[in-house]
């Protein structure tokens, strides 16, 4: 059997129900538990103000992992991470335990009803971009960072 390539991949994940901040750390936990996977590396801890929603301020980070996995392998088991986090969805946008977003796979683009890759929004949130560009600042144009300058983030990384 022809062994699978490593691909570099980035998720961009996001919490504001419940102790959010922990929430992303037990993520990263469990993103470091998946099957041919590994994670490379993590940004900061980022703090936000909810875009297009309402609700208290989101923890966000980004993580890179390099993964041997399928795109559509890697979402559902971002879904799994989320669904034991007691994920809900309501409504659109709504307040949510843990959403975790597949951003980039290598530099494939993959467009069907159940995952598109690059993330479709991940160039208008500066929650994305800012611990992206911490990690991959190749990856992150200066024009895309000007534009998102207005949004309300800050570095919270303690990381405690
Ligand atoms: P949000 O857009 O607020 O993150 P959800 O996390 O509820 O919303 O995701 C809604 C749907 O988006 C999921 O069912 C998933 O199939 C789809 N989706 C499409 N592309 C992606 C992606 N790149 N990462 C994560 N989910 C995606
Ligand atoms: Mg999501």
């Amino acid at each position: 059997m022809t062994q699978r390539e490593f691909v570099s991949a980035y998720i961009g994940l996001g919490a504001n129900l419940g102790d959010a901040r922990q929430a992303i750390f037990d993520a990263v936990n469990a993103l470091k538990q998946l099957p041919l996977t590994q994670v490379r590396d993590c940004s900061s801890l980022y703090r936000s103000e909810p875009v297009a929603a309402k609700g208290p301020d989101f923890f966000n980070a980004v993580v890179h992992l390099q993964t041997q996995l399928n795109p559509i392998d890697l979402l559902r088991a971002c879904q799994q991470i989320e669904n034991r986090a007691g994920r809900e969805r309501p409504y659109p946008n709504a307040p949510r335990t843990l959403d975790l977003d597949v951003l980039l796979f290598g530099t494939a683009s993959v467009q069907s009803s159940e995952l598109c890759v690059p993330h479709p929004r991940m160039r208008e949130r500066a929650f994305v971009l800012l611990p992206l560009h911490e990690l991959a600042p190749h990856l992150v144009q200066e024009a895309d960072l000007l534009k998102v300058k207005g949004q309300a983030i800050q570095n919270s990384s303690d990381k405690n």
